[in-house]
């Protein structure tokens, strides 16, 4: 027989315990590290787009200048689950129209400089509805390959 430590998926501390089951019941754990922001887990995630790791995967892709289809494709994981670790990104960050429109110009800094060469990848999304598409275009600097800017909108 072969026994594997159950390790926290999020600060991978040996220190877990059981804490039941599910309603489909599967094994639910708890971590025991009073440093670990997160308590309980299970071991198999439905959705491996919710690991932490996968979720890290998916920023280093985004900072590296990996468009949205080479990042679902290269991590098998929803385009969804790739925008949305995107946008919780702090070193990715949008600036909103409507905010913009609430600010005074003598209030804002701007930094601007050249980008030698950048590219706008285009990708949609279903947000509720099938007639409802959502796209997403971030703008992407190809060195260093950060992104520059990225917009979300109906169309
Ligand atoms: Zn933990």
């Amino acid at each position: 027989m072969i026994l594997l430590p159950v390790l926290c998926p999020h600060c991978h501390s040996d220190h877990v315990i059981k804490g039941g089951k599910t309603k489909t019941s599967r094994q639910r754990y708890k971590c025991a590290n009073p440093a670990c922001p997160h308590d309980a887990f299970q071991l198999d995630l439905q959705y491996k787009g919710h690991l932490p790791a996968i979720q890290q995967d998916i920023v280093a892709m985004g900072l590296k200048g990996s468009g949205i289809r080479d990042t679902t494709r290269g991590l098998k994981i929803s385009p969804t689950t790739v925008m949305n670790a995107l946008k919780k990104e702090p070193a990715l960050t949008s600036v909103p129209p409507s905010l913009l429109a609430t600010l005074h110009p003598d209030d804002v800094d701007v930094m601007s400089r050249r980008a030698e060469e950048a590219e706008v990848d285009a990708m949609w999304s279903f947000v509720g509805k099938k007639n409802a598409p959502r796209w997403w275009w971030p703008a992407i600097d190809h060195h260093p390959g950060k992104v520059l800017a990225y917009v979300c909108g109906r169309h």
